[in-house]
């Protein structure tokens, strides 16, 4: 079980960092062992000290908010040769003395051997109906998760981690060499225990000290309507487990929409082509047509010209916003296309000469440039 480090302050599990170290303070100055050298006292004071290192740390607090225990599974204070400031420096407790501005912890003393996880990366393949309807998926994914035996501690049970021998805890070694300008005195990290300052004896058996595993999990993916090709969806702590447990980072999924037969997107908009006979464009027809959201029974007026474009409002994709709320739909446009017959035979071209001379069609003029209609690509440019 995870260690009560909230109840041992005696601060809500929503308090501010401005709480939790005025609590400290509090209880440091009652049972601080200069204060008060009863045996109580002191062993209250060691919990007290450490509950106020964990959760003064955001990261580490971050794994006891997801119900870890970032001081590991070590049982309760008083056990082992730990010392009793584990692993912090001074400079903590003299910042909730003195209420010293954040700032500490900089470079100096031993890293943390927690460290914030980075982020997973996830592509979905998504068609143009999934896209405008949103889908809710599993899918599987294979991150580093905190490891369930240690609790990140990397510890195998029972046992914890031990000041480094070589650099005694410093997490650094100095060497000191002469040189025509005197003695250089160079530090660097120590490199028995990578810097950490502590070493694990006895590793946890199922992560080998790592405090995560890799393991493959199935979660349900929920992408919202609207979504186009390139947008991510970002699940906050799904990513990977840091090491020694450390917060996850997120996990980002990209929508990878493939294209579609008939309709191309522009936004929210679609575009499509329909073809339809001359003697439909010029008689009028009501033409079926499945639009993305459904069916339409699309009302061509006689005489439609070839390149004519129709406005069905509504019609389109969800337009999403960047706040992530739907904000109405696009429009579709659907651009005529006429066919010429090619192929007449004997009594189809006998009624078309006999419509032409009806209508005196044997004169041909030319069509001034600005009024000639460009393909469907030049219109979709000018558009822009
Ligand atoms: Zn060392
Ligand atoms: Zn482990």
């Amino acid at each position: 079980m995870a260690r009560d480090y909230y109840g041992t302050l005696g601060v809500r599990q929503d308090a501010t960092s401005e709480e939790i170290k005025r609590a400290y303070r509090k209880l440091a100055r009652e049972l601080h062992p200069d204060v008060n050298p009863d045996e109580a006292a002191q062993t209250r004071f060691r919990e007290v000290t450490a509950a106020y290192e964990v959760l003064s740390d955001p990261q580490k607090r971050k794994i006891v908010d997801m119900g870890g225990d970032p001081l590991g599974n070590g049982g309760g204070g008083g056990g082992g040769g730990r010392d009793p400031f584990g692993g912090f420096g001074l400079g903590d407790i003299m910042d909730a003395f003195f209420g010293a501005a954040g700032g500490g912890g900089g470079g100096r003393g031993p890293r943390s051997r927690v460290q914030p996880g980075s982020d997973a990366l996830l592509r979905v393949q998504m068609t143009l109906e999934e896209c405008a309807n949103g889908i809710s998926r599993e899918i599987a994914v294979e991150t580093a998760i905190l490891c369930d035996l240690c609790r990140g501690s990397g510890c195998s049970e029972g046992s914890t981690p031990i000041a480094c021998d070589t650099c005694g805890g410093r997490g650094e070694v100095q060497s000191v060499q002469r040189s025509f300008l005197g003695q250089v005195v160079t530090a660097r990290a120590c490199p028995t225990c990578r810097g950490l300052g502590e070493v694990i004896p006895d590793p946890c058996r199922q992560c080998a000290g790592e405090g995560r595993v890799r393991a493959r999990r199935t979660i349900t993916a929920k992408i919202p309507p609207g979504v186009a090709d390139g947008m991510r969806v970002r699940l906050s702590g799904q990513g990977e487990v840091g090491p020694g447990g450390g917060p996850a980072g997120d996990l980002y999924i990209e929508v990878e929409e493939l294209p579609h037969a008939t309709f191309e997107r522009e936004g929210a908009d679609l575009h499509c082509t329909l073809r339809v006979q001359m003697t439909t464009a010029a008689l009028g027809a009501v033409v079926p047509l499945e639009a993305i959201d459904g069916h339409i029974e699309l009302d061509l007026e006689p005489g439609t010209q070839p390149g004519a474009e129709l406005l069905l409002p509504g019609r389109g994709l969800p337009r999403l916003r960047s706040t992530g709320r739907v904000d109405g739909r696009g429009d579709l446009h659907v651009h005529i296309e006429v066919e010429v017959p090619t192929r007449l035979d004997a009594r189809q071209t006998e009624l078309l000469r006999e419509l032409a001379a009806l209508r005196g069609e044997e004169k041909h003029t030319l069509a001034s440039a600005t009024n000639r209609s460009g393909g469907l690509f030049s219109r979709l440019r000018s558009r822009r």
